[in-house]
């Protein structure tokens, strides 16, 4: 790989500057010879009205903004491999697109005096433009690229997936699921957590539709034109959850309804008992693991455990395990009753109290509540195979 340092001033590098606002993506620059943000690169994020306006204080009060990188492309184009977040705020800068405070008040760039207006112009960047040599030149540079970019905010695994696998099918992807103006946005994350500049919507589709291979999928579909499949699972996904529950909950953002949908959509489950049912659950004291509760419902109410349900504290079962344990040596027989009914060596064992654990007589799935008069004293042997029933 061959390097060479070079010098822009901010006037050369934002010069037929274009922001993109739908694809939140700053396009050009050098007079339409550079490529702001190719697309294995993370959308624009400083659009934050902090990181953005840091990036022309910085000018302003001549801080240096750090070495960008350019990767000169076969035709000699170049494309920026570091550094877009903050061309792409000195472009929207120059062209109005945000203020900054200068003596208390809120300046855009046209509003500014012309000796700061110069100031930034001609503030100069320090350019490493790099150049690979042979036909891995493409793979050399993502690679090196991957590299420095721990030094800036990382990229996310979705974002590194993008770029190890870019092509028609990440763009198209993107497009859809990368694109904060997507007017489906509101309903998707009601249950899938964003946002969608930094992939989330992409990295969940991509996990539902390949089942959790999303590395083997993005290579086998690295080349199709079309994202139909992606689009469509994902889609019957989040109609399937919109279907089967009237309310939506908090508890509901992240789950992984991929799987559900899988395990669950194909079972004919009735939205209005569903509804009944998280709505009673989750007002139910004695659930603290509230996100189980879709899952536990879908299910048919069977896998208790999916709740964490409270369990008996330990005062309570102290005295339930006096209790037994005086009246099972009166009678001769353990202190377990399942033991007692049993016939092995065990039926006469008197358990100390670290080797049992509570139940509850009528299961707390049943209606029995978490109190002292529904709480027995088994054995550990005899509680895990209750609790397994
Ligand atoms: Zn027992």
């Amino acid at each position: 790989m061959k390097t060479e340092l070079k010098i822009y001033t901010v006037e050369q590098i934002c010069d037929g500057f274009e922001y993109n606002e739908l694809e939140g993506k700053g396009l050009y620059g050098l007079a339409g010879q550079l490529t702001i943000q190719p697309e294995y690169q993370r959308n624009y994020i400083y659009a934050d009205g902090k990181r953005d306006v840091a990036v022309i204080e910085s000018v302003l009060k001549g801080y240096p903004l750090g070495l960008i990188y350019f990767n000169k492309v076969d035709d000699g184009r170049l494309e920026v491999l570091d550094g877009q977040q903050r061309i792409t705020s000195l472009g929207r800068f120059l062209k109005n697109k945000f203020a900054v405070k200068i003596n208390d008040l809120e300046q855009i760039f046209d509003g500014l005096n012309e000796g700061l207006q110069q100031k930034i112009l001609k503030t100069e960047l320090l350019v490493y433009v790099c150049e690979g040599e042979g036909e891995h030149a493409e793979e050399e540079i993502k690679e090196w690229f991957k590299t420095i970019n721990i030094a800036g905010i990382p990229l996310n695994h979705q974002e590194e997936l993008n770029a190890v696998f870019s092509g028609p099918f990440v763009t198209l992807c993107k497009a859809e699921f990368s694109n904060s103006q997507n007017a489906n946005i509101q309903k998707w994350e009601s249950y899938v957590k964003g946002p969608a500049n930094r992939q989330q919507f992409l990295a969940t589709a991509l996990e539902w539709v390949s089942n959790g291979n999303v590395d083997g999928y993005m290579s086998a579909h690295r080349r199709d034109k079309n994202i139909n499949e992606i689009k469509t699972y994902f889609n019957t996904v989040i109609d399937w959850v919109d279907s089967k529950f009237d309310d939506v909950y908090d508890e509901m953002q992240g789950l992984n309804w991929g799987e559900l949908y899988e395990r669950f959509h194909h079972l004919p489950l009735n939205h209005s008992e569903l509804s009944a049912k998280v709505y009673e659950l989750m007002h139910d004291d004695f659930v603290t693991n509230r996100r189980g509760i879709f899952e536990y419902v879908l299910g048919g109410c069977q896998e208790t455990k999916l709740l964490n349900v409270r369990l008996f504290d330990k005062p309570t079962m102290r005295k339930v395990y006096q209790e037994q344990t005086d009246k099972a040596k009166i009678e001769g027989i353990s202190n377990c009753p399942y033991c007692a009914e049993g016939h092995e060596a065990n039926r006469h064992r008197i358990w100390k109290l670290e080797e049992m654990d509570a139940d509850h007589v009528t299961a707390w799935s049943k209606g029995g509540p978490t109190d002292i008069n529904n709480c027995q004293m088994l054995c550990k042997t005899h509680n895990r195979m209750k609790g397994n029933r």
